[in-house]
Formats: structure tokens, sequence, C-alpha cells
């Protein structure tokens, strides 16, 4: 009889967030196709509340910045005692802080976390964090895009969303990941469907040709031809 453990059995991708939030979690990703394999165990969420580790009877998170300014920071000792009490020794999930300053996410970035075992996602609040943190507990600063967000939960969904459609079993057509945007550095084509016409517009005859050669070279032009017009940069990184 065969040994081999099945697919079922694997544990699934798990993420871990950490937030003074956890009420937002997992909002939207408790809907639609991550929802769904979320309460199929093809991934799991933990949560866990930063403030519990906040000091006094305040549980207070945060101070003022060393240096004066506005706003804020996040104490590095109350982060990394949250950071220690949830996750297990030897937890080797990249460790995701969300942060403007980090590097910017990417579908291929998005794809290879999705090949790991999970990740774990820091949400900050205020101005930031203290510095120290980010050393001290190996954390990598990470950002959805050159915007600044009042937190970072919304950021930490973006990038939850972005790999957990990946998995397998989430999305009907496995295929349907590997055409769309940003995959071979190309924008999507563009799609259509029935009714053929629609106000004076119709479908591109090729598309109703039936003949698979002539669809896809039309595709593979209309993608290129779309990124040179929109994302000339994304040609360039080839
Ligand atoms: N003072 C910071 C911005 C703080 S915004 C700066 O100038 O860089 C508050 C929090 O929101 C951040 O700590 C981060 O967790 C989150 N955040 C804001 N914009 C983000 C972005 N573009 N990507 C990822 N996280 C973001």
């Amino acid at each position: 009889m065969s040994e081999e453990p099945r697919p079922n059995e694997t544990k699934p991708w798990s993420a871990s967030v950490f937030t003074l939030f956890p009420d937002m979690f997992p909002g939207p990703l408790g809907l639609s196709l991550a929802g769904e394999g979320l309460r199929a165990d093809r991934w799991s969420l933990d949560v866990h509340d930063i403030r519990l580790h906040g000091l006094g009877r305040h549980r207070a998170v945060d101070d003022t910045p060393a240096g004066g300014g506005a706003g804020m920071v996040m104490r590095a000792d109350v982060l990394g005692a949250c950071i220690d009490a949830n996750l297990p020794p030897g937890d080797a999930r990249p460790r995701l802080l969300m942060s403007p300053r980090g590097k910017p996410l990417t579908q291929s970035r998005a794809r290879a976390l999705a090949q790991g075992e999970g990740l774990v996602l820091i949400c900050g609040r205020f101005e930031g964090y203290d510095e120290r943190v980010i050393e001290g507990r190996g954390l990598e600063e990470i950002s959805i895009g050159d915007y600044v967000l009042s937190g970072g939960e919304l950021a930490a969904m973006v990038v939850l969303d972005a790999c957990v459609r990946l998995l397998p079993g989430i999305m009907g057509k496995a295929v349907s990941g590997e055409e769309e945007s940003f995959e071979n550095n190309r924008l999507e084509y563009p799609h259509y469907t029935r009714p053929r016409e629609w106000e004076g517009r119709i479908i591109p005859d090729v598309l109703l040709s039936g003949d698979h050669a002539r669809i896809r070279a039309w595709r593979e032009a209309e993608a290129e031809r779309i990124t040179r017009e929109r994302r000339p940069d994304l040609l360039v990184k080839e």
C-alpha cells in the first residue's frame, strides 16, 4: 500500500495577522472565493490583537516619537511581545510588515508567496513602527502601492487576496490565473461575451471565427498593444 500523504492531509496554507483592529478580519476575505476556501480549509487565518500586549491600565501600544514631531509610534516592546506570544519558535513563514516604505507587491511575489507555507502579516497604524522591531523580529516591509493608507489592515487584505486566489482549489479554472495581467509582463487582452451586438458595438469577428490559432495571435497582439500604451515599463522588465 502506498505511504504517500494525500494532498488533503497536508497542513493548509496559513496566514497569521497582527492588528489593533482584529474585527476587520476576515472582512471581505470571508466572502466569495477566499471565503469559500477558508470554510473548506484550503487556507487558514488567525488574527492577533496587538492591544492585548499593551502596557498599563490603558493597554498603551504607542508613544510619542523620539526626537519630536507629529503622530505616535507603535512600540517595539509591545509588538515584539505580541509576535513572540503567538508565533511558534521555528515558524518559517515570511513576516511581512505593511509599510509604504516597503518593496511593492507584484504578481510574481504573490505567486511565490502562495507557493510557500503561508504568511505572517503585521498591520501598522499611526506614524509607523519603532524601527528596532523590524530587525529584532526579522520583519520585511512590503507596500501595496505609492500612496498612504490610514492603517495596514486593508494592505494586508490585498496581499492575502492576491495570494489566496492562487492557492490550489480556490479558482475554478487554474488556467485563468496564468493568462491574466502581469503574467509574462503583459496586461490582459480585452474580453467580450454575449450579446454579439450591444448598442451598435460588435464583438471582433476573429473571436467568433472558431480559428484558435488566429484567436491566440489576436489576443497576444492586443495584450502587447495595451501594455505598450498603458504600461511600457512592464515591457522593459523582460
Ligand atoms: N508615516 C508613514 C505612514 C504611516 S500610515 C510613512 O510616511 O511611511 C499607517 C500604516 O498604514 C503604516 O504603518 C502601514 O502599516 C499602513 N500603510 C499605509 N500605506 C500603506 C501602503 N501603501 N502599503 C502598505 N501598508 C500601508
